[in-house]
C-alpha cells in the first residue's frame, strides 16, 4: 500500500465527485467529521434562503407559505429516507438529549410494571444522564442498571421496561448488532431506544426491518447538519397511539391553531415536537440533506470500511512501535465510521497533527479518534494523514531520546 496505491483507489471511487458538494478549507485533511460535519454548499444555500428571501421579505408568511410549519415532519422525513425509516415516523426538534428524555419517559410510562433501565456503564454522558435523572425524578420507582451488549441476555429480566443504548460506540467505533439486539429485548418484554448520533449518515441503519421502537439521533455529525443543529425522534408506527411525550406543547397539538383549553397529540411523532422550532438551523440542516441525494448508501459504507481497512493498514505498516493501540474492532462488521487508537501522549498527539493540518480528536484518557467520511474524504487523505502522524511519532521519539540521553535533538 502506497501513495500511487491510494491515488488509483481515488480514481476508481464512485463516491469522489461528492467532495465538490463541500466547503472545506484548503490544505486541511478533515477527520472529525464524526464530531461536526462541514460546511456543504447546499447548506449554505438552505440557510441563504431562509434568511433573505422567506424570512427576510416574506416575514410571517413564513410560516404557511414557504412551508416552515411542517419543517420539523419534512425534514424528519428526509432523515428517515437515511435511517430505514418509513414516512411518518420521524420528526426533528430540540437536541440529542432532550429527545432522548422525551422518549425514555415515554418509554417508561408504557411499562408501569417495570422498574429497570439498562444501559452501558461507558455509554456517551449524555445517554447515562438522561437515565439518571428520570431514575431521580420517579422517586425510588425507576432504577438504572448497567449491561455489556455481549452479554445483554444475562442483564435482561422481567423488570427491564427499557435499554437504552448507542448503535456505534462514540469512543472505540464499535457498531452494535441492531436487529439481534433489538429482538432479544422485545423477547424480555422491554422497549429499545436507540441512539444513533454516532451512525446515522456512516453505517446502514434499519429501523423499520429492525423494529426498532424508538430511536434518537444528532444531524451535525455525519449529516453535515452545522454546530448545534436541531436533533431528531423516531417513533414506531405501531407505537404512536400509545406513547406520549411528557413535554405537551401547542405545536406538538393535533390543531395548534384552534389554541383549545385542552391537550390533544398531534398524529404520528407530531406530539414530539416541542414549542416553535428554530427555522434557520431547521432550514441549513434540510439545505445539508440535499447533498445526500442520490447517496448510495451501500457505496458509501464500503467506502467507509475501505477508508478504515487502508487507514489501518499504513498505519501498522508505517508507524510500528510508536506506542498506537487499535481500539477499533478489526472485524468490518462490528465497525462504524471512525477508527480509533489509544497512546500514552494522545492529547499531544493530536494536537501536533492538528498543527500539521490534520484534524481528528482526542477523548479521555488516552484516545485518538479519526472520523471517515466517505462522502468528502479521500484514500490519498489517509495517505497524507498517515504521513504526518509518523512525523509527529517520530518527533516524539525524538524527544524521549533527547531527554534520556540529553543530547541536542537534531532538526
Ligand atoms: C453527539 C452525541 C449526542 C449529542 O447530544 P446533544 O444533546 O445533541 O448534545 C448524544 N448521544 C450520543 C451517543 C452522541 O454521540
Amino acid at each position: 500500500m502506497d501513495q500511487e496505491h491510494c491515488r488509483r483507489l481515488d480514481a476508481a471511487d464512485p463516491l469522489a465527485g461528492w467532495r465538490d458538494a463541500f466547503e472545506l478549507p484548503p490544505g486541511v485533511i478533515y477527520l472529525d467529521g464524526n464530531s461536526l460535519g462541514p460546511l456543504s454548499k447546499s447548506a449554505r444555500r438552505g440557510l441563504d434562503l431562509a434568511l433573505e428571501q422567506q424570512w427576510g421579505q416574506g416575514l410571517i408568511l413564513g410560516w404557511t407559505e414557504s412551508g416552515w410549519l411542517e419543517a420539523p415532519q419534512r425534514v424528519g422525513d428526509r432523515i428517515g429516507s437515511l435511517i430505514g425509516a418509513a414516512p411518518g415516523q420521524v420528526v426533528v426538534s430540540d437536541n440529542t438529549t432532550v429527545n432522548l428524555y422525551k422518549l425514555a419517559a415515554a418509554a417508561l410510562a408504557l411499562r408501569p410494571d417495570r422498574c429497570t433501565v439498562l444501559i452501558q456503564a461507558d455509554d456517551f454522558p449524555t445517554d447515562r444522564f438522561v437515565a439518571a435523572g428520570l431514575a431521580e425524578r420517579s422517586r425510588g420507582r425507576v432504577q438504572v442498571r448497567h449491561f455489556k451488549p455481549d452479554d445483554i441476555a444475562g442483564s435482561l429480566d422481567a423488570t427491564t421496561a427499557l435499554v437504552i443504548l448507542s448503535q456505534v460506540d462514540y469512543r472505540t467505533g464499535r457498531l452494535h448488532e441492531m436487529r439481534r439486539l433489538t429482538r432479544t429485548i422485545h423477547e424480555a418484554g422491554a422497549l429499545a431506544l436507540w441512539d444513533l448520533s454516532h451512525s446515522a449518515g456512516a453505517v446502514p441503519v434499519e429501523l423499520d426491518t429492525c423494529d426498532v421502537d424508538l430511536a434518537a439521533g444528532c444531524t451535525y455529525k455525519f449529516l453535515n447538519g452545522g454546530p448545534g443543529s436541531p436533533a431528531y425522534c423516531y417513533v414506531a408506527r405501531r407505537l404512536q397511539t400509545q406513547v406520549r411525550s411528557p413535554i405537551w406543547s401547542w405545536l406538538g397539538h393535533a390543531e395548534p391553531f384552534v389554541f383549545g383549553p385542552s391537550y390533544e397529540p398531534g398524529p404520528g411523532p407530531k406530539g414530539f415536537i416541542t414549542g416553535t422550532p428554530g427555522i434557520l438551523g431547521l432550514a441549513t440542516l434540510e439545505g445539508a440533506l440535499e447533498a445526500w441525494r442520490g447517496v448510495d448508501l451501500a457505496l458509501l459504507r464500503q467506502k467507509s470500511l475501505d477508508l478504515a481497512e487502508t487507514l489501518i493498514a499504513l498505519v501498522e505498516a508505517r508507524c510500528p512501535g510508536a506506542g498506537l493501540e487499535l481500539l477499533t474492532p478489526r472485524e468490518p462488521d462490528l465497525r462504524g465510521s471512525q477508527v480509533s487508537w489509544r497512546h500514552p501522549q494522545a492529547q499531544q498527539l493530536i494536537a501536533e497533527l492538528i498543527r500539521r493540518g490534520v484534524i481528528g480528536d482526542f477523548r479521555p484518557p488516552d484516545i485518538c479518534r479519526f472520523g471517515l467520511t466517505p462522502l468528502y474524504l479521500g484514500f490519498e487523505d489517509v495517505w497524507h494523514a498517515v504521513d504526518r502522524l509518523r512525523s509527529v511519532l517520530a518527533s516524539f521519539a525524538a524527544d524521549v531520546s533527547t531527554t534520556t540521553t540529553a543530547v541536542p535533538a537534531t532538526p
